[in-house]
């Protein structure tokens, strides 16, 4: 189970959640099999989409993230839910390249430049979608700067994932720390000092350091006033019946070629490699439904 807590600075000028994402990341590696930087790259993206959907106003609004780079990762994909559950899914699981100038695993070298798309659900007809060109692939500073250029919040994000050389995950997390409406000059000053000079969250969690300790530190210039604090997992929604929805959505003619067929189709999920078997029976019933749908429509 991974851990998320908000927290508000007492004057009301600085929001903060933080989150202990280690199980998390652990989960998308056994998943999907990630080389060590892939794992890095899933898992940051994954603590900030648990993060910023937590941060969404209502509980059926869902929020997705998705990363499109000219490296050899390809896609990057991170879906969560109000509660602060993620899942996530990665073009090429597999990718093999040298660590950065600084020794670190090269996310942004995997990722390469391009779009990162914020897209929530918000309950209305169309999902709101906010695009912004990579800062730097590494991916907090894009969290930073889709937050100043999207929806105008001055905000600072650390993300980070520590992998054991046996390709298991040490600990993963983050934190996202925005100023409030009707923050002064001041609050900026104080907010800058704060976290002047603080090591990595990487370097915190590998210490012992709770969620918790981590703002209070992050925050050292603040008076802090915890909100709340909850578990949140890697959480696949997929099912047979969702998978049937998804199958409705083909041509009429692959359907029909798919029921011919002597062979059952499997359909596996992109979040979490379950496979669901639908004979050509199964296809032939999706069909009619299909069929009956359109006659409706008529
Ligand atoms: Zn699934």
């Amino acid at each position: 189970m991974g851990k998320l807590i908000r927290c508000i600075t007492s004057e009301g000028a600085v929001m903060a959640t933080a989150v202990d994402t280690t199980d998390i990341v652990a989960t998308a590696e056994q998943y999907h099999n990630t080389s060590a930087v892939v794992t890095a790259a899933l898992g940051r993206l994954l603590t900030a989409t648990s993060m910023m959907g937590n941060m969404l106003k209502s509980a059926d609004n869902s929020i997705t993230l998705k990363i499109t780079g000219d490296g050899q990762i390809g896609t990057l994909v991170a879906a969560g839910d109000y509660d602060g559950n993620v899942r996530g899914y990665v073009t090429n699981p597999i990718v093999e390249i040298p660590l950065n100038d600084k020794g670190k695993l090269d996310v942004g070298g995997a990722v390469g430049a391009g779009t990162l798309y914020v897209i929530k659900d918000l309950g209305m007809k169309e999902p709101y979608v906010g695009q912004i060109p990579l800062t730097s692939g590494e991916i907090a500073e894009d969290i930073t700067s889709y937050y100043a250029i999207s929806e105008q919040i001055p905000t600072i994000c650390a993300l980070g994932v520590l992998v054991n050389p046996d390709l298991t995950v040490n600990v993963a997390g983050g934190f996202i720390i925005q100023l409030l409406p009707g923050y002064t000059d001041a609050d900026i000053d104080k907010l800058e000092a704060s976290v002047k000079g603080l090591e990595s969250v990487t370097k915190m969690l590998s210490d012992g350091k709770t969620p918790e300790e981590i703002l209070r530190i992050a925050l050292k210039n603040f008076e802090v006033e915890v909100l709340y604090e909850q578990k949140i997992e890697y959480k696949c929604k997929c099912s047979r019946e969702r998978t049937e929805k998804a199958l409705m959505s083909i041509g009429i003619e692959d359907l029909e070629e798919m029921a011919a067929d002597t062979k059952d189709t499997d359909v596996s999920c992109h979040f979490c490699n379950k496979e669901y078997k639908f004979t050509p029976n199964d296809i032939k019933k999706i069909i009619s439904k299909k069929l009956k749908k359109i006659e409706n429509k008529c």
